[in-house]
């Protein structure tokens, strides 16, 4: 596949990203607005209208129209809509992962497989007709009959972070209407482009309108939303400090609420582990769209002997990286999203080597000639971590990786068992009894076995543990259907003789 693809060109769209609602787009008539960025360039690309109260309140209408006939359309209708959507999500699959690099900075490889992470949640949604079959019992008292129903919640909204623009609003939407909600996208204000296309596909694919709408913003929308009597459920990704105020917020109104939250992702390694082999797994799980991942590894710990060799190998792989524009052939690394975290994070290299950590490669000087004015910043790498440094106690979300040492697997478990997060983490090892040890001890929600990113696939759920996640339920796999629909149990009896009785004590169907 060619990683060659021309940038799309700004004069070819809106400067101003519209909102979507009951189907169309929609210009907004709020005041307050927010510049999107190429990060690669450093240039304004599109402006974006942050919705007020009253756009919220257009869209839960255009929602909550179209609710009653869309939760009423067989299970089986709507995953052919979902089908075709599919289909056209691969046809448009690079022109979305050229939006995403444009708008985001991650390298345009990167973006295809974000995109493809995503198509694989509709592809799982299409199973709609049978995820949603409930249970049945016969006879479980004299005529009766027992079943569950698992019924959409009503109209649901999503709010999601810059990193993954186009794959985490699916582990949300997909779901829930296949599961027959209505739904309210609230992307990332950073990359809001690809939610419109995604939108214009949806339609194209025959989904009626209002059961998919977008609007865009920064806290006042999410509020809005968080606040308005006629939304259900609410879905969140991004960082934790958020992820607990919508959990908390939502909750007080009366909604349902899944948040997932921010991370900081341990590889241990063991010292039988074949450390080239670990050392190409890291290199990418750690400086693959700049370190801006939520399952990206930003921390490992080295097990007795594997730390010197390890160290060594990843830092000759980690200066050979290609930094530079994200639609550019062969780069690696793109810029981050912004220049003001681009700062923030080059803020934290300053604070380690202060802290007394050995910087053994250093990104901060980084120049890609010709985009000056781009928001780059080169792979660092940090050994001899402490616990108690501000690079290890924080989420960086940069390029920057950071390896502590423990002198056995014990005390790496007991290191990382003690991190507030608890997203992802991987194990480096040939031995059978220190994975399986490991996979049985570990406080985190996501485990790979000699898998650097262990992102579920699709059948399974996302989710991680503790600062990671504010709710009970993660997204897609079963967990998504369940989060998108509430049970119903229901009790039949048809008497086949024509026998009634009446029953004044407790029912005990079975007992007789
Ligand atoms: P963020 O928390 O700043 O923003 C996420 C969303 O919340 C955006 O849509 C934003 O507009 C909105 N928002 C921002 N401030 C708000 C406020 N005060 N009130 C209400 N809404 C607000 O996150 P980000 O910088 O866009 O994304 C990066 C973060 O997301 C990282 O912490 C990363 O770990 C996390 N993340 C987690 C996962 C996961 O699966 N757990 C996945 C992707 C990203």
């Amino acid at each position: 596949m060619s990683t060659s693809v021309a940038a799309p060109a700004s004069d070819t769209r809106a400067t101003t990203v519209p909102l979507w609602i009951g189907g169309q787009a929609i210009t907004s008539e709020s005041s307050r607005e927010g510049e999107v960025t190429n990060p690669s360039t450093g240039a304004v690309i599109r402006r974006v209208p942050f919705a007020q109260a009253a756009d919220i309140d257009a869209a839960v209408r255009a929602a909550s129209a179209a609710l009653p006939e869309w939760r009423a359309t067989p299970p089986l209708r709507r995953a052919r809509i979902l089908s075709r959507f599919r289909e056209l999500m691969e046809q448009h699959q690079k022109e979305l992962a050229a939006l995403i690099s444009e708008e985001h900075g991650k390298v345009f490889l990167d973006a295809m497989g974000e995109v493809q992470r995503g198509i694989e949640v509709v592809e799982f949604a299409t199973g709609a007709p049978h995820l949603l079959k409930g249970e049945h019992s016969g006879s479980v008292g004299r005529d009766v009959d027992a079943h569950s129903r698992l019924q959409p919640v009503g109209v649901c909204a999503g709010n999601t972070p810059f990193n993954f623009p186009a794959m985490v609003p699916m582990w949300m939407f997909p779901m829930a209407l296949a599961c027959g909600n209505t739904f309210i996208l609230k992307p990332s204000e950073k990359d809001p482009s690809p939610s419109i296309r995604i939108a214009e596909l949806l339609k194209e694919s025959g989904l009626p309108d209002g059961v998919f709408n977008v609007v865009h913003g920064d806290k006042e929308a999410v509020d809005a939303i968080l606040h308005h009597p006629g939304i259900a459920a609410v879905s969140f990704v991004g960082s934790t400090p958020i992820a607990k105020y919508i959990y908390a917020t939502a909750a007080a109104n009366g909604k349902r609420v899944q948040a997932l939250g921010g991370a900081k992702n341990h590889a241990v390694v063991m010292p039988d582990a074949d450390l080239d082999f670990t050392a190409d797994a890291l290199i990418g799980a750690a400086y693959g769209s700049a370190g801006e991942r939520c399952m990206a590894i930003s921390a490992v710990v080295a097990v007795g002997d594997a730390a010197d060799p390890l160290v060594e190998k990843i830092a000759e792989r980690a200066r050979r990286l290609k930094t530079g524009p994200s639609l550019a052939e062969g780069m690696d690394m793109g810029p981050l999203v912004t220049g003001a975290h681009r700062d923030r994070v080059k803020g934290y290299v300053d604070a380690g080597v202060s802290e007394g950590a050995t910087l053994v490669v250093d990104g901060r000087a980084l120049q890609v000639a010709g985009h000056e004015r781009g928001f780059f910043l080169g792979p660092s790498l940090f050994d001899q971590v402490m616990p108690a440094m501000s690079i290890y106690q924080d989420e960086i979300f940069g390029p920057v990786l950071i390896v502590l040492r423990a002198a056995s697997l014990d005390e790496a478990i007991a290191l990382v068992n003690r991190n507030p997060y608890g997203n992802g983490v991987a194990l480096f090892t040939n031995s059978g009894g220190a994975a399986r040890k490991f996979e049985d001890e570990i406080e985190v929600g996501m485990v790979g076995i000699n898998v650097p990113i262990p992102v579920p696939m699709a059948f399974y759920s996302f989710g991680g543990w503790k600062q990671s996640l504010f709710g009970d339920l993660h997204v897609h796999g079963m967990e998504g259907v369940y989060f998108y629909t509430r049970t119903k149990a229901v009790t039949t009896r048809w008497v086949k003789d024509d026998v009634q009785t009446s029953a004044f004590h407790m029912p005990t169907l079975g007992g007789r």
